[in-house]
């Protein structure tokens, strides 16, 4: 199918982005890595009347650690997978990135394509929320900080204004000892997943739990944060597999996804539980 018929215009930075914006007010569509606006122009599903392009606007891409990890919200997805300075400071986005499609996806995909998308079923905003990750939106008042658990408001909908571009992503370190895991459940290998389950652990030097995070995509309509199970963890020990089970039932017993046409609302729970205890499995054996 063809897209409808657009105005495009290319922003060369962000001033020029939001002037542009500030302009068109909901008129305008951020292009970023087009691959969910495409295919959504191409099916109607969007109808900008402006299409705003801001691949050239390069103060928005690489990563950066100064204390915490920032992210640049044009970075590619392929550059956070295969980034060092992710994978130390903020293990579970890399783990959840390389669940992301194909290699070509992720080659054009953004990290902030994919939060400002707030697709429930993706693997990048659960991450975020899992994260405590805060948002950076820009607009014609300067940068506002959002948390990632209050960007996603729900399905494709966030706190962002129409004013406003996501410019960055800053996530708290992770401590150099921790340990993540993601495992997802999809129907064919590339697939967006069925569910999909993140989590990072922390431990004492007695192997007790000190910090569990743990988020489940395509449950809720925002990404889910299994609070219970990750309050259940502390002061527990992943070797023990009981534990590992009873953090699973937790996380499950929190749950009521909508079924739809690829899964039921029992098939996501029963999913949910067996990911998180697999999860857990992978992490205490260090697996990646
Ligand atoms: C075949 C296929 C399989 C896929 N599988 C998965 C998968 O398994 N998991 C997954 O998570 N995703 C998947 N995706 C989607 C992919 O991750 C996209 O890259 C992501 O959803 C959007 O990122 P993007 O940079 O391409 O954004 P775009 O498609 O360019 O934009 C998406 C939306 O975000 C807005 N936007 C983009 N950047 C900004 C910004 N900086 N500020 C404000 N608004 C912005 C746009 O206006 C648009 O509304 C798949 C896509 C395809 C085509």
């Amino acid at each position: 199918m063809k897209p409808p018929v657009f105005k495009y215009c290319a922003a060369r930075s962000v001033d020029e982005a939001v002037h542009v914006l500030t302009e068109h007010g909901d008129d305008v569509t951020i292009l970023a890595g087009g691959q969910s606006l495409v295919p959504m122009l191409n099916m109607r599903m969007a109808r900008p009347e402006v299409v705003l392009d801001i691949n050239h606007v390069g103060e928005i891409a690489g990563v950066h650690a100064n204390g915490r990890l920032s992210i640049g919200a044009l970075t590619r997805q392929r550059v956070v997978e295969h980034s060092d300075v992710v994978a130390h400071h903020a293990p579970l986005l890399r783990d959840g990135v390389r669940h992301i499609g194909h290699p070509a996806i992720r080659a054009r995909g953004t990290i902030g394509g994919s939060a400002a998308h707030a697709d429930p079923a993706s693997e990048i905003p659960a991450v975020l929320v899992a994260l405590d990750a805060s948002i950076i939106l820009t607009g014609p008042n300067g940068d506002r900080e959002v948390r990632a658990a209050d960007f996603f408001v729900s399905v494709f909908t966030t706190a962002r204004e129409p004013d406003e571009v996501l410019t960055r992503i800053d996530v708290p370190p992770a401590s150099p000892t921790s340990r993540s895991a993601f495992l997802e459940v999809s129907r064919r290998h590339g697939d967006y997943a069925l569910v999909g389950v993140g989590a990072q652990i922390d431990e004492d030097g007695d192997g007790r739990i000190t910090s569990a995070r743990i988020a489940i995509t395509n449950v809720a309509d925002v990404p889910f944060r299994a609070r219970q199970a990750e309050d259940f963890l502390i002061g527990q020990q992943l070797g023990d597999p009981a534990v590992r089970l009873a953090a699973a039932d937790a996380a499950a017993a929190a749950l009521s996804p909508s079924g739809d046409q690829h899964a039921s609302t029992e098939y996501r729970i029963d999913v949910s539980r067996t990911l998180v205890r697999r999860v857990l499995e992978r992490i205490h054996g260090g697996a990646q």
